[in-house]
């Protein structure tokens, strides 16, 4: 086993990095506790009663005992990123680890120790330099806290598997101030591997197991033009299909955004192997346009899926997972009516499947799926908020999906629990009064509720 990077000694009343517990704590009116309660998504703002700005674990370990003393429910935010900013709640001690940032690649292992406050591109820069890849998501700002606690699915997951899959050990302060190792709980390694957002307690250190990079990243773009709204039907339905038959090294996803259809298809082979070509050729026969491959160094063309750094207002919301078409039949009209007729929204559906269906038992309870949706809606004009956010839940109802990822949490799924964990839920169940019995560890969707 490794070292573990950036832990103290248990026990100490001084973090390693000299701040005594009392400065370690931000109240409402200073800048930093205005910038370390911000979201990704800036439509949302809440008021935690406490902000403690952790950067190793004996921080977070006096942020839980403080928070107990004085009976706070306790949030936990990694990279904030979360769509309903469940990391961030009124009236909370907000535990920010957006400063536990520390990462040790091991050559000899070839694993990977990271805090949960580190960053997808910093992730990815760092490993690459190596030669080496950890599969995750594609936004540079996300973290690995909240990413791999809920799954972690990006263009790689087919072939290599989510990014919680890679998940060897993990370190917790739980809801009664105790250090855990999954080295000594297994329990805790299962449950963090797909269903550990803010349920149970505050992760400290993750460690992974890479894969091999490959060298180039292949990629191509298709669009459909100026088609009817039932060509673009019969777009989407073909998509399935031809998603349904790719080879694990090849990704791809529907994005249905005004009135056109973009396919993404990207392999780490080139773009030139038969299994690409063959995709490539079914796309170009319905009619879909492209500009033609590329094929870019690793490190690169991943800097193209890196989005946007910023803060912005959105309201996005799982689409549910499918098992192909037929969970969308007859509904996808009236999707790409209030998709054309709404600018701002957008539905895109990923493929899954491959690695990730053979995945080991863990919370993730979904494996058997080999597509997610998502809807979006983004507006520049605070006026056209409430028409898309009505438009994103309507589509939600018309899908009428019963499972649903935990990354993409939305506050209008019923029984979000049985959604996000289905057939886990019993076990995640006993788990948290294990480590959380009195529920202080709480948000709008975790396991026990606020
Ligand atoms: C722009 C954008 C792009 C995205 N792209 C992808 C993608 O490609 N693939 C994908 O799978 N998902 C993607 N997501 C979803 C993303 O995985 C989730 O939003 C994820 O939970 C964000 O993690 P975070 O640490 O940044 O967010 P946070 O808001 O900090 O945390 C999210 C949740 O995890 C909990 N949490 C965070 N850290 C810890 C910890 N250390 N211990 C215990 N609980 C913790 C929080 O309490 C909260 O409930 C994307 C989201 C956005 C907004």
């Amino acid at each position: 086993m490794m070292k573990w990077t950036g832990l103290a000694s248990a026990g100490l009343v001084t973090s390693s990095w000299g701040k005594t517990g009392e400065s370690l704590f931000l109240h409402e009116g200073g800048d930093e506790f205005e910038d370390l309660r911000q979201l990704f998504n800036s439509d949302l703002s809440r008021k935690p009663a406490m902000i403690a700005a952790c950067q190793d674990e004996v921080d977070v370990q006096l942020a839980v005992a403080k928070a107990i003393k004085l009976k706070l429910p306790i949030s936990v935010k990694s990279g904030g990123h979360c769509f309903i900013g469940s990391s961030v709640n009124d009236g909370s001690m907000l535990v920010d680890l957006s400063q536990y940032t520390g990462m040790n690649y091991d050559r000899g292992s070839q694993k990977l120790v990271a805090q949960p406050g580190v960053k997808l591109g910093k992730m990815y820069d760092r490993l690459l330099s190596e030669g080496r890849l950890l599969p995750a998501g594609s936004c540079s700002g996300v973290a690995l806290g909240g990413l791999t606690l809920g799954g972690g699915y990006g263009l790689f997951a087919r072939q290599y598997g989510l990014t919680c899959d890679h998940l060897r050990r993990v370190r917790m302060v739980n809801g009664k101030g105790e250090i855990v190792d999954s080295d000594d709980d297994e329990d805790l390694l299962w449950a963090c591997r797909g269903g550990g957002n803010g349920n149970f307690g505050v992760i400290t250190s993750m460690e992974f197991d890479t894969q091999k990079a490959p060298e180039k990243l292949g990629a191509q773009r298709f669009k459909t033009k100026g088609l009817s709204e039932k060509g673009m039907v019969e777009v989407i339905e073909s998509w399935f299909t031809i998603a349904a038959e790719l080879p694990d090294p090849i990704f791809s996803a529907m994005v249905l955004n005004g009135s056109q259809v973009t396919v993404l298809l990207t392999s780490s082979y080139s773009t030139s192997g038969p299994a690409f070509q063959r995709a490539a050729k079914r796309l170009k026969d319905l009619g879909l346009v492209s500009n033609g491959a590329l094929n870019t160094p690793i490190a690169k063309a991943l800097r193209r899926y890196y989005g946007r750094p910023k803060p912005l207002p959105f309201y996005n919301a799982s689409g549910g997972f499918y098992k192909g078409y037929e969970n969308l039949e007859g509904k996808t009209e009236e999707i790409v009516r209030r998709v054309q007729q709404n600018p701002g929204l957008i539905f895109q559906v990923n493929t899954l499947g491959g690695a990730i269906s053979r995945g080991t038992d863990s919370a993730y309870a979904h494996r058997k799926f080999p597509f997610l949706g998502e809807i979006q809606a983004y507006w520049r004009r605070p006026e056209d908020k409430l028409g898309l956010v009505n438009q994103v839940d309507a589509i939600q109802k018309i899908i009428q999906a019963q499972e649903h990822y935990r990354n993409y949490p939305s506050l209008k799924i019923e029984n979000y629990s049985t959604a996000y964990y289905g057939a886990k839920l019993s076990r995640l169940q006993e788990i948290k009064a294990k480590f959380d019995p009195d529920n202080i560890f709480c948000h709008a969707q975790s396991l026990e509720g606020r």
